[in-house]
Order: C-alpha cells, then structure tokens, then sequence
C-alpha cells in the first residue's frame, strides 16, 4: 500500500458515468445469523447513468463537497436528493479519505438520471463510483481488499459497483463474479410511481416465508447457462428459459406492498414483451423485447397512471 505522504500534494479532476444496475433474476437463498439474507442474482449494469465529476486539491482538513441536480431527461428522481451525509456518494468519499488517511478536498458534482428507490442501485451506483475516481486519483492507497470492504460497509450493492460489468452476485452481495457472453438486452423498464424502500420489502418477504431457500444453490448460472446455450432460432423457447431466469422471490412481497407492480407487468405481457421481470426489491419491473421499435411502441401505448413512468434501456455496458 502507498504511503499517504505519495498524495498529499495531489490535484486532479475525473468525470465518470455511475450505471444504474438490473437483476435478471433474484433467488432469496438463505439468511445469515445477524439477518442479512444471502442472495443470488445476475446484475447487469444498464446505459441509464447518473453522471458525476470528482476533484481533489490538498487541504489541512479533509472535507467533502456535494452538489447534486437532477437531468432533465430524468424519471423517477425527486427535486430534492439526501443531502449531505445522508448521501452514499458523500458517504463513501468520507470513507475513502478516513481509511486511507488522506486530507484532501474533494468536491463532488452529481447528475441524477437513475430513478430513486426503484431497484436500480442509484445510490449505490453513485457510492462505487466515488470509491472507482478516488482510487484513480490515489491508486494503491487503499488495497483492493479494504476497497471492497468499505464498498460493502456503505450497502450491500456497492461490492458490485466497483467495476460494473455483468456478473454473479452471491452472499449478501460481497461475492461478485464477472459472466461473459450475455447477449444485449433491448428493455423497458416501467415502474407505478411508487418508491419501494428495500428493507420494507425484505421484511414483508420474511414475514410471509417459512422455508427460505426455495432456489438450490447455483440455479441462477443453471438458468443462464439453459438460457445463452438455447437455439437462438427458437424464440419461444428462448423466452421460456429467459422467463425461468428472471424469477425473483421478492417479487410477491413487493406486490403485496405495491399491487400496481402487478398491473404493469401484465401490460408490459400484453404489449409483445418476451419476458417480463421486476429489478430487485421493485418497484421497476422490465420487459425484454426484441427489438428498439417494438419497445418504443410499446411505451407509447402503455397505459400508467399518476407519477408511473416507463422508459427504454438497454444492458449495453456503461463508458
Ligand atoms: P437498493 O440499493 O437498496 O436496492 P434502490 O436502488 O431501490 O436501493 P436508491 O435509489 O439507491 O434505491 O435509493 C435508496 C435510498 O437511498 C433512498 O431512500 C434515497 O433517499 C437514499 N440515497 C442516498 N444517497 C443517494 C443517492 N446518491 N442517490 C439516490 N438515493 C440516495
């Protein structure tokens, strides 16, 4: 590990996109003895971005700055974000200059774009990148390891974001294993208008479940592997194993709290979707179509009522 006298004098600036994240499929496969429940899910990072500038210049005191706007493309995204320490981006700068002991100034620019509370790791997402441009300013000042620990210590999602590429996420998420070979996914995402707080649904999951593991271990790289060896000639099939993939068994919990999930994804069903699933703890449910054209039509003629909001995306990885 670097010294932190090799920092003290830097100056730099880094602008990065922070993606937002999908699950194609969520199996709830244990729960470990403090609580926390153990998880088994493709993330897939979206090109649905917040965008975020860092820069650092040596200061007597170390300090974080963060000023936050929301785009004006933006769904989802309220007018006003958590300020402060209340925000994981702020957090997780906080946390790099504490473990690493450096005294830097940082200030933080963030473009909000990803919906808020709607399954898509926005904040976590912003958190990991922080922790990716800080690393970048001051590379070695924090071991890949401690990295990846503070990444956990600010959310479960976080590990994920240190380097947003496809993968397998295991454990409470601190187990993330890079997957090659998945096709681009041309998407729909469509959420009610409601924000759904993952510790809501995560308790409403338990408080409904006896028998936890319902998914033998490895069944979401079973799925997959079903899924990409599918004669790609065959579309029913191929959406008949996609289907099998995208199970979430979170999903009847945040139904529950949320019946307009219900709703959308019969909508999503009934405008060609090949397969529908809903991303994480909801309430963003996703239709896969099979071309641009048919998920823009498909948008256009969605019926969402109040603050429901639906908008394309791809899988499409994040510059
Ligand atoms: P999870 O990662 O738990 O699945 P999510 O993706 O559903 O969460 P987020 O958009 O990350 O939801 O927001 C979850 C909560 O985190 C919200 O209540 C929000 O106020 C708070 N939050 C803190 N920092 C941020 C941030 N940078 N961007 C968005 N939300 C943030």
């Amino acid at each position: 590990m670097k010294a932190r006298a090799d920092f003290a004098r830097v100056s730099g600036r880094l602008d990065l996109v922070a993606p937002a994240k999908l699950n194609l499929g969520l199996r709830v496969v244990g729960r470990r003895a403090d609580g926390y429940h153990l998880i088994e899910s493709l993330f897939v990072p979206l090109d649905l971005v917040d965008e975020l500038r860092v820069e650092v210049t040596p200061a007597d005191q170390p300090t974080v700055r963060l000023k936050s706007s929301v785009a004006a493309d933006a769904l989802g995204v309220p007018a006003a974000l958590p300020p402060g320490a209340e925000n994981l981006a702020q957090r997780a700068a906080e946390g790099f200059l504490r473990a690493a002991g450096l005294s830097w100034s940082v200030s933080l620019e963030l473009l909000k774009r990803i919906p808020v509370a709607a399954g898509l790791g926005g904040g976590s997402s912003d958190a990991g990148a922080v922790l990716r441009a800080l690393d970048a300013l001051a590379p070695g000042a924090l071991s890949r390891r401690r990295l990846a620990a503070l990444g956990l210590s600010l959310g479960a999602d976080v590990p994920f974001f240190l380097s947003p590429s496809p993968a397998l996420v295991e454990g409470v998420g601190e187990r993330v294993t890079p997957i090659g070979g998945l096709p681009p996914l041309c998407l729909v995402l469509a959420n009610p208008g409601q924000g759904l707080s993952t510790a809501r649904v995560f308790a409403a999951f338990s408080s409904h479940r006896d028998a936890l593991t319902r998914a033998g271990s490895g069944s979401t790289l079973r799925s997959l592997s079903d899924w990409l060896a599918e004669d790609p000639g065959d579309s029913e099939g191929r959406a008949r194993r996609l289907a099998e993939l995208l199970e979430n068994d979170l999903e009847e919990a945040a139904r529950r709290l949320c019946p307009e999930i219900g709703q959308i994804q019969a909508c999503l069903a009934e405008m060609g979707a090949q397969a529908v699933g809903m991303s994480g703890s909801g309430a963003t449910s996703f239709g896969v179509f099979s071309t641009p054209s048919e998920a823009k039509s498909a948008i256009r003629n969605m019926t969402l009522r109040g603050d429901g909001w639906a908008r394309l995306a791809g899988t499409s990885p994040a510059r």
